[in-house]
C-alpha cells in the first residue's frame, strides 16, 4: 500500500503533509534565519502554559527520555533524594534514570489503575524530611491514566519541595498553568501532542531555581543551565542542533494555534477518544481503567478472550488495514493500546474501528470480549 500508516501510538505520530513538507529545507545551525525559528519555538511554548513571567524553556536534542535525564541532573543538587510518585511504566523509567544519575532515589507506589495521591504523598514527605525533590508524570503514558499534577504541585509547595513534572503526553492537550501550578521543572517533547516530529524535547524551569542548578549536572551535553546560557548568549544550540525538527515543531505550533490551542486539541482528542471507546465497546472489547482517571491520549484495552488472540498476528493483521497499533505496557495483565492523538479526527478513529473488526475477522475471533 502506497499510503502511510496511520500511527495509533503515543509518538510517533501521524503528522500534518504541512509539517512534513517543512523539513524539506536545509538549515545553517548558526544562522541568524535558523535562529530566529529557535526563538519563535521557545516563546510559544512558554505561551502555552502561561510561564512567560515564570519559568524560562530550554530544548534539548534527542528523544523526550533525554530531557527528563537532563531535567534531573540539572535541577536535583547530588546529595538531592528524589521521591518518584510510581503508578506505571514511566514512572520506573524516570526512577530508574535518578538513581543512575546518582541522585538517591525513593520510590512511592500505586496501582497502576489509580492516580497518585496527594495525602499519601504528603504523608511519606512529613515522614521522610530528607527528600528534597518530588518526580511525577502528568499523563502515565503506560495505561493512560491521568495524574492530579495541581494537587501534587499544593503538597509539594506547602512543604518547600521541588517539583519536577514529566508532561511529555500532556503537554499542549491537557491545561497546565503554570502561574496557578507551581513547579521547578516541566518536561515535554517535539513529537507529541503538538504533533511535531520526534527529535527534540524541552524543558521549562523556574527562573527562582536557575542559578541555583549552574554545575550540578555531571553531564556536559545533558547540562540544561550550560544550553540556557549559551542560547540566551548567543540564540544558538550548543552542540548541532535538529535542524529539520525545529523547523517541522515550529511549523505545527503554527498550525497548533490556528487549530485554537490547547483547548481544541483537548477536544479534538476528547473526540477521538469517544469516537474509539464507543467504537470498541460495539465489538466487544473493554478499557482497562475507569473512565474517571483516563486521559483521552492513550487507551489500554484488555486482550480479547478468545483462545485464537495474539498481539503479533493482530497488529499485522490491523496493520494490513492501515493502522498501527501498540503493545501494553502492563505485566499482570494482557492488553494493548491505542493512541488518541496525533493529525487525525473522528473519521480516522472510525476507521481505526473498523480496522480492528476486519483484523478480528482476519484471525476468526467472533468478539473482543475479554476473559475476566
Ligand atoms: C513518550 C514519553 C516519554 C519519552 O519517551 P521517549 O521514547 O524517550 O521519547 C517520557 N514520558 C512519558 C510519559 C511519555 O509518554
Amino acid at each position: 500500500m502506497d499510503r502511510d500508516h496511520i500511527l495509533l501510538t503515543p509518538g510517533p505520530l501521524t503528522t500534518t503533509l504541512r509539517t512534513k513538507l517543512a523539513m524539506l529545507r536545509d538549515w545553517g545551525s548558526w544562522d541568524a534565519d535558523f535562529n530566529a525559528v529557535t526563538a519563535r519555538v521557545r516563546a510559544s511554548l512558554l505561551k502555552i502554559i502561561h510561564a512567560e513571567s515564570s519559568h524560562v524553556v530550554v530544548p534539548l536534542q534527542g528523544s523526550g527520555t533525554f530531557s527528563v535525564e537532563a531535567a534531573v541532573a540539572t535541577v536535583v543538587p547530588r546529595d538531592g533524594h528524589v521521591l518518584v510518585l510510581d503508578n506505571g511504566a514511566y514512572c520506573k523509567r524516570a526512577a530508574k534514570l535518578t538513581s543512575m544519575m546518582g541522585r538517591k532515589c525513593t520510590v512511592l507506589a500505586f496501582d497502576d489503575a489509580e492516580q497518585v495521591s496527594p495525602p499519601a504523598l504528603a504523608a511519606k514527605l512529613k515522614e521522610d524530611t530528607s527528600i528534597t525533590h518530588v518526580l511525577m508524570i502528568h499523563c502515565e503514558t503506560g495505561a493512560g491514566v491521568l495524574n492530579p499534577l495541581p494537587l501534587v504541585a499544593e503538597v509539594c509547595a506547602s512543604h518547600g519541595k521541588g517539583l519536577i513534572v514529566d508532561a511529555m503526553s500532556s503537554f499542549g492537550a491537557l491545561p497546565i498553568d503554570a502561574r496557578e501550578t507551581r513547579f521547578d521543572a516541566l518536561i515535554a517533547a517535539s513529537g507529541k501532542c503538538l504533533e511535531g516530529v520526534p527529535g527534540m524535547g524541552f524543558v521549562f524551569l523556574r527562573k527562582a531555581i536557575l542559578d541555583k542548578c549552574a554545575g550540578q549536572s555531571q553531564s556536559l551535553a545533558m547540562d540544561l543551565h550550560d544550553q540556557y546560557v549559551y542560547m540566551e548568549k548567543t540564540g544558538q544550540w550548543r552542540f548541532t542542533p535538529p535542524t529539520h525538527v525545529v523547523v517541522a515543531l515550529a511549523e505545527a505550533i503554527a498550525q497548533f494555534e490556528a487549530e485554537g490551542g490547547q483547548p481544541a486539541r483537548l477536544a479534538r482528542y476528547t473526540d477521538n477518544y469517544r469516537t474509539l471507546i464507543d467504537g470498541m465497546g460495539r465489538l466487544g472489547f473493554m478499557p482497562f481503567l475507569d473512565p474517571a482517571v483516563q486521559a483521552p491520549i492513550i487507551v489500554t484495552f484488555h486482550a480479547p478472550g478468545d483462545p485464537r488472540y495474539e498481539f503479533k498476528a493482530f497488529y499485522a493483521a490491523a496493520k494490513a488495514h492501515g493502522f498501527i497499533l501498540y503493545p501494553g505496557k502492563l505485566t499482570q495483565v494482557e492488553t494493548f493500546r491505542v493512541g488518541c492523538i496525533g493529525a487525525i479526527g473522528r473519521n480516522e478513529m472510525e476507521q481505526a474501528v473498523h480496522a480492528v473488526e476486519l483484523a478480528l475477522q482476519d484471525l476468526g475471533i467472533e468478539s473482543g470480549t475479554p476473559h475476566i
